[in-house]
């Protein structure tokens, strides 16, 4: 373990926001930094200078990832290890490794620390909770992250899960109708969030599966695993646990698409859960579940991303964009300008190269969406 040294952490400035401002408006704080910040200088005195001393043991030096955020030191044995299975409101349900379930709330050093984030805590989290009477429980200590799908939420990070190894991007066939340009930017975020991809195109049952074996071809020839699902027939159900088996997965995919259909498919009685998920809920009233690690008794966990409106993607930094589309590698390099943004330069070898046919079009166009920020008017339901 390194040292633990004293540091200062810059803490969260919304936390400091007047009261007046709860009762404005989305748009406005959505349009608007500059009202934002303006609001600074009717702060009482002391909230300028938001700083806490912690004592970290981790490295702050140099390389640290991009979610690793600063933590404070602790003694580790007077915690447990466990993982978040679901979020509810300002609860966290933390399971530990015997398998018992803790109602957490986070440890208010932890939800300060100035970060992007929306929630310092996340599904899939691993943490260390200092544990009480009545399954209940304090957050201590958010471990480093792995794998993780993340978008875009009122210009900050919104973590949906971490520490997964897969993302399973579920399309509709039809009902609603296919958009590869979604499946595109899933394919993005997977890239940066480091998950392996899986395409599952559902509701195969409401089209003549000749039409979309193009679209099968293009993603299958990236190499990405691509399979035609139905929830209702079961058709590719044995195909898409064969890929869920022992992985840590996580389905999104716009609303509508049949991704809790698949899930109940996959694992029959998972229905049952869902609902006493809700049930449960202490106030009674319907409280959004930003997502659930659900075991597999095959094998594996899989976790669900409900009640996502939009997929914005998050941090995208356009000159790194074609990075993250694998096929246009091989031109990026023959491109006359160093830098090639690959929309208007002359003599670029992409752009070549889909003129004659090596890339797709259609990827294409969704790298141009992105890379211009088109974002998500096309994308909101
Ligand atoms: P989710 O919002 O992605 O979780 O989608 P749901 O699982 O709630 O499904 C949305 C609707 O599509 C429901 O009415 C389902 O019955 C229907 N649905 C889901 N999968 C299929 C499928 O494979 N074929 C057909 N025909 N309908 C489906
Ligand atoms: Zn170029």
């Amino acid at each position: 373990m390194a040292d633990p040294k004293k540091i200062r952490v810059d803490l969260r400035k919304n936390r400091s926001k007047p009261p007046r401002e709860k009762g404005w408006t989305r748009d406005f704080r959505e349009d608007s930094d500059q009202n934002y910040h303006s609001t600074e200088r009717i702060r009482a005195k002391g909230d300028l200078s938001r700083k806490r001393t912690i004592i970290t043991d981790q490295k702050t030096d140099g390389d640290s990832q991009p979610d690793d955020t600063i933590m404070p030191s602790i003694d580790v044995s007077q915690c447990q290890l466990g993982r978040v299975v679901r979020v509810h409101g300002l609860q966290n349900v933390i399971m530990t490794e015997d398998g018992t379930e803790y109602r957490c709330t986070v440890r208010r050093v932890l939800k300060n620390l100035s970060i992007d984030e929306r929630n310092v805590v996340t599904t899939g989290d691993k943490v260390w909770i200092q544990t009480a009477a009545n399954q209940e429980g304090v957050i201590e200590k958010i471990e480093p992250r792995y794998g993780i799908l993340t978008r875009k939420s009122w210009k900050r990070e919104h973590v949906l899960v971490a520490n997964v190894d897969q993302l399973v991007i579920v399309a509709a066939l039809a009902e609603p109708y296919l958009k590869p340009h979604l499946i595109d930017r899933y394919l993005v975020a997977a890239s940066m969030g480091q998950l392996k991809p899986v395409i599952c195109l559902n509701k195969a049952d409401l089209v003549n599966q000749a039409d979309f074996q193009s679209i099968l071809g293009l993603y299958r020839q990236l190499g990405i695993p691509t399979i035609l699902t139905s929830a209702t027939t079961h058709t590719g159900i044995e195909e898409l646990k064969d890929l869920l088996k022992d992985c840590q997965t996580v389905f999104s995919g716009q609303s509508g698409v049949g991704k809790t259909s698949l899930l109940n498919a996959i694992q029959p009685g998972l229905e049952l859960l869902v609902r006493e998920v809700s049930e449960t809920n202490q106030k009674g009233k319907h409280t959004t579940t930003t997502a659930e690690l659900i075991k597999l008794h095959f094998g594996g966990w899989v976790v669900d991303t409900p009640g996502i409106r939009q997929f914005d993607l998050w941090n995208v930094v356009p000159p790194e964009l074609d990075g993250h589309f694998p096929e246009f590698r091989p031109f990026v390099t023959a491109c006359g300008f160093p830098g090639c943004s690959h929309l208007q330069e002359e003599n670029c070898a992409v752009k070549q190269a889909v003129e004659e046919g090596w890339i797709d079009p259609q990827r294409y166009y969704s790298y141009c969406g992105i890379y211009q920020g088109t974002e998500s008017q096309e994308w909101s339901e």
